[in-house]
């Protein structure tokens, strides 16, 4: 790894949020695993009440909208990406189902055990996956379900590069058994577990960055911060390519349980 190489924490959060504004989702996934995770829930109905944190502009929320029953807030720290997903709703009709609002995951503003469902894909990392899942157990009912995607190490060892540059960006990065072993510590009891497929990352997230990458720095031509935004961006995609046996992403479907 390079000396000048930044994590994305780094730069400019506002740059960070106007680059991924244009994208449909914001991390790896695809309509096909939204459905899947869904798939294991079976306590919804119209009257439930769904909650989606990190929603970002809501690519995942309206494709949870289309095939679940019930009310779903989205919620989101960046209102760049609210305003999106408001937007997003009403253009497929769901605004009366469907509402964005801006708040943190770490301050919820739901009511203990008001909510059936938690969701969150690859957004639960910036509160962190143990205190996440500890933190959020109790806005849910009893029985209620959590499904989140998380990143995970897919083996007990790997090579340096990979392993230095998740351990900067993300420690808690962790082999999918430990993870399993802190949904079933933090209370709740593990329903489902699957391995996103790599089109996830390659076709619904890589391949849409291109074009977000071209308009950015057409825009923001000579800005430091902007191109060490795309090249970081570019690093992690190749590292995906080189590493992808080694880590990617999980989703975890889980059931609150009673004690
Ligand atoms: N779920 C979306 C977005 C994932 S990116 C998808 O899969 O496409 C992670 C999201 O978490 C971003 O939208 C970011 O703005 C949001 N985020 C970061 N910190 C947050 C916090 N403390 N509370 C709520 N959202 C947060």
């Amino acid at each position: 790894m390079s000396d000048e190489y930044k994590t994305i924490h780094e730069f400019d959060f506002k740059l960070i949020c106007e680059f991924f504004s244009g994208m449909e989702r914001q991390g790896p996934g695809s309509p096909e695993v939204t459905i899947k995770a869904l798939s294991f829930i079976d306590n919804l109905t119209e009257q439930s009440q769904i909650a989606d944190l990190g929603c970002g502009t809501g690519g995942q929320t309206m494709v949870l909208a289309q095939h679940a029953p019930g009310q779903i807030t989205g919620l989101d720290l960046f209102p760049g990406f609210i305003n999106i997903f408001n937007r997003n709703a009403e253009q497929s009709g769901l605004q009366d189902r469907v509402k964005g609002i801006v708040g943190s995951m770490d301050q919820l503003p739901f009511g203990k055990e008001s909510l059936d469902l938690i969701w969150s894909e690859g957004a639960i990392y910036n509160i962190g996956f143990e205190r996440g899942l500890n933190e959020w157990r109790e806005f849910l009912k009893p029985g209620g379900y959590i499904a989140v995607s998380e990143a995970s190490w897919f083996t007990e060892k790997r090579p340096a590069e990979i392993n230095d540059f998740w351990v900067n960006a993300y420690p808690e990065i962790d082999t999918l058994p430990h993870q399993v072993n802190k949904i079933y510590k933090a209370g709740y009891l593990p329903v489902a577990t699957f391995i996103l497929p790599e089109k996830c990352w390659t076709e619904h997230y890589f391949a849409r960055k291109i074009k977000a990458q071209e308009i950015f720095l057409n825009k923001y031509a000579g800005n430091k911060a902007a191109e060490e935004l795309v090249a970081s961006e570019l690093y992690e995609e190749e590292l995906y390519r080189k590493y992808k046996d080694f880590y990617g992403y999980t989703f975890f479907i889980a059931r609150k349980t009673a004690l």
